[in-house]
């Protein structure tokens, strides 16, 4: 199995690694190990020095073959018996690979479970060839050890190796020769068994009758529920965008969708942003469809993640309700893809692979030929735009269940209530114990954690900041402490100011636990809850919580963006929106979306029930245009306002935008490479002008958040005003940058369509 030089129209195999390599290898496929080599399996090879796991992409006579004469070297081993990743999984992969520029090996690990990483141990046993060959003949000291010991793993050969000679090399003869074979045992298949073993057995199949029976659909959800269905059964790609105020009923419309998809024996993969919503749905989920279901979220134990992929991978479970990374699990025979929620940022993943959730689950229903269904009260204007110009099919849902009325909202002015008023309006105070005395629940909303959101002095006015981030920190009177809300950090408070060194030092601002605090103060004795971060870090503890408030052992709930989203307390008839201006303040061009939706959002939790809702906005800026729309509760004139003033400004979704992140631990290299890369993106921009492509580079520029993690951070911007003229440049930086010094100092990550912009 030796190196040696291309033949021509030779098989080839074209394999990702797992690592960080940004382009695929190929590699000869010795005769020995052919008849296993499959697309979708994983192998391993040399890379340099090293052996590397990676996955077979193709196999064949390469289109772009590797120039004749070159030296192609052989795989080593086959390390499945068949693909793990299917067809369509593989292709999503390698789009997310280019369009998030990010390398594929690395993206194809979010398609396998956590255990199949590069660190598997690997085993060693003579086969059946082996065993005869060696019967007779007297061994080597390695082979005797194989002989004695089946199933070595190569760790234990490697701290035997002193008396087994070049056992490498020897080795390699070996299975050439196919008298060793290599198995891989990862941990998972030992936990699988030992879930399988725990689960109760597979209760309910599709068409047998349920546990919990559907309920009948209202007309207008019938007729959602009618346009859609031929397309489970018919699976083409096709995308709806199912627009839907709050308490309008879409749950039981995916509920009735998936029903169906198992029906026609096909898997369905439903995307939610976060975990506090995903258990919720899970119970829904799990009363309607049992064992067919599994969950994926970000706090599953590494063995149940890989369990849960092993049962999706064998068709065991059909189902999936997950949120984001989920959208790369092999659901088996997928036939409709749900995204719930669809224009929430938490979609988005900030950091390694900087992936949007709910675009790359539409690419997967195009990749696969099945429709997706996007569903949302306030959709996101990206969508919202896509309906206009009829790629996408907008399905609405205009009223609530049983015409329930929306709350009616109230705005304070918090600029006229008196100063022991501040946190809680004059207004709230009165509702909140009007809504209390009449035995009903309220819900308080407030976008910060912590007691005091910053720290002053009062002689200098220096804020305290953290030691690794340009981050004001968070007194939390939990910890008695000072905490950086970036990067964990966290400090006494000062006695005095750590700059002028008066003892002159106050906090400000407040947060949930201060709000807390405040309503126990005003209505003692009322039991509350509260959910944010930091309330809900020992797992369990947001489902105990959740449960206290629909059982109504907990009458108000006070928390952050966690209690904004598909929560259905049917007793909450008040909510409060303690501050409606905290996401206003930032100077992104989406914050007007982004507060609109959630403001909605929150204000929908209220009146689910029978009884009427109400809902009371406190703000600073009573007159601002996303305040008056969700005063009027009228998303839609606020899309087409906003739409407008995006079209103007030529800002997404009209045009397309790439950040380029250049993070150092030394401030001028970040500063320095971000002046190369603004260079070059316009060298190339000019390139692309005189091919008539147009694109626009802005910056560079420091982040609003100039040092997070001790990592200094500048940016540059590219927009565009196509997907493909936005590829074609970040293609060519790429490839340009290689060899420039003051570039390859730093930690280049490219953004692509941006959800933070500062
Ligand atoms: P959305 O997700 O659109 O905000 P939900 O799906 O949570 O709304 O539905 C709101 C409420 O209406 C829930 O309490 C749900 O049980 C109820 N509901 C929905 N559809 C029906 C139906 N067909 N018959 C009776 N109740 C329904
Ligand atoms: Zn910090």
């Amino acid at each position: 199995m030796d190196d040696r030089a291309l033949q021509p129209k030779e098989i080839l195999a074209e394999v990702a690694v797992f690592s960080a390599v940004d382009k695929t290898l190929h590699y000869s496929v010795p005769e020995s190990i052919r008849p296993k080599a499959a697309v979708g399996c994983r192998v391993l090879v040399p890379l340099g020095r090293r052996e590397v796991m990676g996955l077979i992409l193709s196999l064949g006579v390469p289109e772009h073959p590797p120039s004749q004469g070159i030296v192609v070297r052989p795989l080593r081993a086959v390390l499945d018996r068949e693909a793990l990743l299917p067809q369509g999984l593989l292709g999503l992969c390698r789009w997310v690979s280019t369009y998030y520029a990010y390398p594929l090996g690395e993206v194809l690990q979010n398609a396998l479970p956590p255990a199949m990483e590069k660190s598997l141990s690997t085993r060693l046993e003579l086969t059946r060839e082996g065993l005869e060959h060696f019967a007779a003949d007297s061994a080597t000291p390695f082979v005797k050890l194989l002989l004695e010991k089946p199933h070595l793993s190569l760790q234990e050969i490697r701290r035997k190796r002193r008396n087994l000679g070049n056992w490498e090399e020897e080795l390699r003869y070996l299975e050439a020769e196919g008298w060793v074979a290599r198995t891989f045992d990862w941990k998972t298949n030992a936990a699988t068994e030992e879930t399988r073993k725990t689960a109760s057995p597979c209760r309910i199949v599709p068409g047998e009758e349920a546990a919990v029976p559907p309920l009948e659909l209202l007309p207008d959800q019938q007729a959602i529920y009618e346009t859609l269905l031929p397309h489970i059964h018919r699976p083409a790609f096709k995308p709806f965008l199912l627009f839907g105020v709050t308490g309008s009923g879409k749950t039981e419309i995916y509920m009735r969708l998936v029903q169906a998809a198992l029906e026609a024996d096909a898997g369905v993969l439903i995307l939610v942003p976060e975990i506090a919503l995903s258990s919720q749905l899970e119970s829904l989920f799990r009363q309607r469809f049992g064992n067919l279901l599994a969950v994926w979220h970000s706090r599953l134990p590494r063995p149940e993640r890989s369990a849960h992929w092993t049962r999706l991978q064998a068709g065991e479970k059909r189902v999936l309700l997950g949120v984001r990374s989920a959208v790369f699990m092999p659901v088996p025979r997928l036939g409709l893809v749900i995204v719930d929620e669809e224009h929430d940022p938490s979609y988005k993943q900030e950091d390694s692979l900087r992936y949007h959730a709910r675009d790359v689950a539409v690419m997967r229903a195009r990749i696969q030929g099945v429709p997706i269904v996007l569903g949302s009260a306030t959709p996101s204007l990206q969508s919202m735009a896509h309906c206009r110009s009829n790629r996408y099919t907008c399905l609405t849902l205009p009223n609530r269940v049983f015409q329930r009325p929306l709350p009616e909202l109230q705005v304070v002015d918090m600029r006229r209530q008196s100063a022991s008023n501040r946190i809680l309006s004059r207004e709230l105070r009165q509702t909140l114990a009007e809504t209390m005395a009449s035995g009903k629940q309220a819900l308080l909303f407030l976008n910060r954690r912590g007691f005091a959101t910053f720290t002053l002095c009062n002689v200098c006015g220096n804020v305290v900041q953290c030691a690794h981030c340009s981050v004001s920190l968070t007194y939390h009177q939990q910890w008695d402490r000072l905490c950086c809300h970036y990067c964990g950090w966290s400090r006494p408070l000062p006695d005095s100011c750590p700059t002028c060194g008066h003892a002159s030092i106050f906090s400000h601002g407040f947060g949930t636990e201060r709000l807390e605090e405040e309503v126990k103060q005003f209505l003692p004795g009322v039991p509350l809850a509260r959910l944010d971060r930091d309330t809900t870090a020992r797992p369990g503890r947001m489902a105990e919580t959740l449960n206290a408030v629909r059982r109504g052992k907990a009458k108000i709930l006070i928390g952050t963006q966690m209690i904004a989203k598909g929560h259905d307390f049917p007793d909450v008839t008040l909510v409060g929106i303690v501050n409606g201006d905290t996401s206003l303040q930032i100077a992104d061009f989406r914050a007007g979306e982004t507060t609109v939706q959630l403001l909605m959002q929150v204000a929908g939790r209220a009146g689910r029930g029978d009884t009427p809702g109400r809902v009371i906005l406190q703000t600073y800026n009573p007159a601002h245009y996303t305040i008056d729309a969700v005063l009027k509760m009228d998303y839609l004139s606020f899309v087409e306002k906003e739409l407008e003033s995006r079209e103007r400004l030529q800002y997404p979704p009209f045009t397309r935008l790439v950040k380029f992140l250049l993070t150092s631990p030394r401030e001028e290299n970040a500063r320095e490479a971000a002046a190369q890369l603004a260079g070059l993106s316009r060298e190339v921009a000019e390139d692309l002008r005189s091919e008539n492509r147009h694109v626009a580079v802005l910056g560079p520029s420091s982040a609003v958040h100039a040092r997070l993690k001790n990592r200094f951070r500048w940016h540059v911007f590219v927009k565009a005003w196509t997907n493909r003229d936005l590829q074609e440049l970040i293609n060519r930086v790429l490839s340009r940058k290689k060899g420039l010094a003051p570039l390859n100092r730093v930690h280049l990550a490219v953004d692509r369509d941006p959800v933070m912009t500062l």
